[in-house]
């Protein structure tokens, strides 16, 4: 099938795009990123960040957007989903291996584990995804969030996968001279079908020459579509410089903490300032003698028709109180209107009132009830429970803590609660920079947790983990 040039122009799409959201690995901001991809012509972006999908929703809203940062008018990009997940053998081991090198030099090592590319299909790939990766945050993390074969095997519905760059398996076992890489394509087949892809990079590095010559006879060998990307960690070539200096930091962390992972080393893994957001162009120039690894990239899109929900109601996290008589007889009598959790809390901030001894100084009854009455208005009660719990955990383990930060300290109800240490009516700061219904959800209270204490730190959000069962005694 003969392409016109403009044709194929058009039929290429980024679909292996990492964002800040690849910790320690990428920078671009999402927003950025969006922009700048409508700004060279695209009409379709993946992301595809390392293990986590936490720049889903930023990417989501900035491809739906009718105007740029700038404020000047654009088209909306379709947006594709994805992960560049990090595929161990088990994770359940999590312990360094020791290896010896060539000299004999004996060095300590993590588990060795792949990369591996998954786009969203459809809702039932982006539920996968999602279980995935809280799998990969909860069970498999040892130092990066991590799957393996099993957990593949029970979410690959809906999924397309594709074999990622030089840290994927199949690249790992060509550039090792592995003699089991078709059996490695087989088992990637056998679950994906149709849905799996041999993904070729180029970045002007040596070993890629080796690597994509092998996968592209195994490509005719298997009849397995080739997918053209490029690794993209930063926006523009100029931010190369930066980028660098950026990774030297995750790479000397690494080695700091036992040894990466990863075979690869600063100087060799983007050795090469290629390692951006390229244009149609010069995709389709790298790819010339591959065209149908480009026009796959449409293919992909066509099959991905996720839609990402971009309204989403506020989940706060449910936390459980202990009701006893004295509670339920206190909001029959008093406040009936009330739920038991605004009970609750409105009980244990008048009695904190009390402990002040300023329970029957009219300006803070008012300004105590005044924002009550907004906070329960706007449905903010498990929030602030769930302050509340922190807040008493950190007190039975010694955990130091500041008086306050930011716009909190201007809450009398968090005063009254013990979370604060500061008066705001003494100092006469003001409750509506901290909430107001004008300023609409969203807003945070970052609690004052010493930050150079990290130990005891670890041991409260330990502690807190099992929300739903956390009991508050009153
Ligand atoms: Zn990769
Ligand atoms: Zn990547």
């Amino acid at each position: 099938m003969n392409y016109s040039p403009y044709e194929i122009k058009n039929d290429f799409t980024h679909l292996h795009v990492h964002t800040r959201f690849s910790i320690r690995d990428a920078i671009p901001n999402p927003k950025k990123l969006v922009d700048h991809a409508k700004k060279l012509g695209f009409d379709a972006l993946a992301i595809t960040d390392h293990g986590n999908m936490g720049g889903h929703h930023q990417f989501a809203v900035a491809a739906a957007a009718t105007r740029n940062s700038d404020g000047d008018e654009v088209n909306p990009i379709k947006s594709i989903f994805g992960i560049e997940a990090y595929l161990c053998n088990n994770i359940t081991v999590k312990e360094s291996i020791v290896i010896e090198d060539s000299m004999g030099n004996k060095k300590s090592r993590r588990p060795k584990h792949y990369h591996i590319v998954l786009l969203a299909k459809n809702e039932k790939g982006y539920e996968n995804l999602k279980a995935m990766s809280y799998i990969s945050a909860v069970d498999g993390f040892y130092y990066e969030p991590r799957i393996d074969w099993d957990i593949l095997q029970k979410y690959h519905e809906g999924l397309i996968c594709s074999s990622a760059c030089l840290a994927g398996e199949i690249a790992h076992s060509i550039l090792n001279t592995n003699n089991n890489t078709k059996d490695i394509i087989d088992k990637y087949k056998q679950l994906f079908k149709d849905d799996f892809y041999l993904e070729v990079q180029w970045h002007q590095m040596e070993e890629e020459t080796k690597a994509y010559s092998e996968i592209m006879n195994l490509s005719k060998e298997f009849n397995i579509p080739l997918l053209a990307t490029n690794d993209v960690h930063y926006i523009t070539q100029s931010d190369a410089v930066i980028h660098d200096q950026f990774v030297a930091m995750k790479f000397k962390r690494d080695e700091e903490q036992g040894g990466s992972s990863d075979t690869r080393n600063l100087s060799s893994a983007y050795k090469k300032p290629e390692f951006y957001l390229k244009t149609a162009d010069e995709m389709v120039n790298n790819f010339s003698d591959n065209i149908s690894a480009i026009i796959n990239t449409r293919e992909v899109v066509e099959k991905c028709e996720f839609n990402y929900p971009l309204e989403h109601p506020i989940i706060w996290p449910a936390c459980e109180i202990n009701i006893d008589n004295e509670l339920s007889e206190w909001r029959n009598k008093y406040f009936p209107e009330l739920s038991m959790k605004q009970a609750f809390l409105l009980y244990k901030s008048m009695g904190g009132l009390k402990k002040l001894g300023l329970s029957k100084n009219k300006d803070y009854i008012d300004r105590l009830k005044y924002e009550w009455n907004i906070i329960f208005d706007m449905g903010y009660e498990e929030y602030f429970i769930t302050q509340l719990m922190v807040v008493n955990i950190c007190n039975e383990k010694n955990v130091l803590m500041g008086p306050a930060r930011g716009s909190a300290a201007g809450s009398l109800a968090l005063y009254t609660l013990g979370i604060t240490k500061i008066d705001p009516l003494k100092f006469g700061l003001i409750f509506e920079r901290f909430l107001n219904p004008g300023r609409g959800i969203g807003f945070n209270h970052n609690l004052p947790i010493m930050e150079n204490n990290t130990k005891p730190k670890a041991d409260v959000v330990k502690t807190i983990q099992p929300m739903e069962t956390a009991k508050i005694e009153i």
